[in-house]
């Protein structure tokens, strides 16, 4: 199923996000996790894929497995900034082959080769090029990445305009990066409806456990750390239980501040720690149904 038409039928979505193991890790660590994430029920679980290195091809065979085997929706991530276009069609065929029909169509970081260039011979220098040509197929849902404090590369102005004209190429929902202030959301939200982007956003939340997790996170994507935060990571990062008990609070507070603003959907960025998500569903399950339980009607 297109998880655009999930959307039309529910609210909120509920999806989880998974990462390939390590070449050096067992595949079956990663059917374990799915074991455990397949109970709760998610309306689409998403494998992320790692630009070029070696535990992208595992995307396919994951994504494969959650729909296949598991019977639920799976949304394969892509990057197109290393590949050119035959590369890509060759994925998008194994993809196909593999009954899966959702793909989240993504730049990519930029390689840390310093001979990289940016440049206009690239096919997919940006995720617009990478979702026009996956529309090409006509076979595939496109998801597409957001960033409610903006991406690094750019301003925020500047971003959200580049933003549109990837929502114009044909991306058919979006997933934010993650935040830990939910009025960077809000404001976000505010400004895509001033600029007509229409379809479903939803918030990508990921509940933090450990403080090395945190730093190298932001280091990556430099989300703004509230002092509320701050707090709980200083207090606690010496007290492992700790933590965990406070990093899944603070995302649940999160989450249930958004679904009570009606956010229309919920990505948990579960870092293949099912347990923090069984508590985080948990935590929040009556709520999720009584507002689908309300869409529905
Ligand atoms: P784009 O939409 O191309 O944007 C990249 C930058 O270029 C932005 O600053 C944008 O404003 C600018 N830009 C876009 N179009 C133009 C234009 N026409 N002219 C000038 N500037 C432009 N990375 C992975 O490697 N694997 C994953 O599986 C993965 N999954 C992700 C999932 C989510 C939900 C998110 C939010 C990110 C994910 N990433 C992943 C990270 C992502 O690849 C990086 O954030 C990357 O730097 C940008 O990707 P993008 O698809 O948003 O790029």
């Amino acid at each position: 199923m297109y998880i655009k038409d999930i959307f039309t039928k529910k609210k909120p979505v509920i999806s989880f996000e998974i990462f390939p193991p390590k070449p050096s890790a067992s595949i079956q660590t990663i059917y374990n996790t799915i074991d455990a994430l397949a109970p709760l029920r998610p309306d689409y679980i998403s494998v992320t894929y790692g630009a070029g290195g070696s535990t992208s091809k595992k995307t396919v065979e994951i994504a494969s497995m959650i729909k296949n085997t598991y019977d639920i929706e799976a949304l394969a991530h892509l990057t197109g900034i290393t590949y050119n276009k035959k590369e890509i069609d060759h994925i998008l065929k194994e993809l196909n082959e593999n009954n899966i029909e959702n793909v989240l169509a993504l730049r990519g970081d930029l390689p840390q080769d310093p001979e990289f260039k940016l440049s206009e011979e690239l096919d997919f220098k940006y995720a617009s090029h990478l979702v026009k040509h996956i529309k090409l197929n006509q076979k595939f849902c496109i998801g597409g990445a957001c960033y409610p404090e903006g991406h690094m590369d750019t301003t925020k102005e500047e971003d959200l305009s580049n933003l549109c004209k990837k929502v114009d190429a044909g991306v058919d929902f979006l997933i934010t990066q993650l935040f830990l202030d939910n009025h960077f959301f809000y404001e976000f939200k505010e400004k895509t409806i001033k600029r007509n982007i229409n379809i479903p956003i939803q918030a990508g939340i990921m509940p933090v456990i450990n403080k090395n997790q945190i730093r190298r996170i932001i280091s990556l994507c430099g989300a703004y750390i509230p002092k509320k935060f701050l707090k709980i990571i200083d207090k606690y990062e010496n007290n492992p239980e700790a933590l965990k008990d406070a990093g899944i609070a603070y995302a649940t507070d999160q989450i249930i501040d958004l679904l009570s603003s009606g956010v229309d959907g919920i990505h948990i960025y579960t870092m293949n720690n099912p347990e923090v998500a069984k508590r985080i569903v948990s935590n929040t399950s009556s709520i999720v149904y009584a507002l689908n339980k309300k869409h529905a009607v």
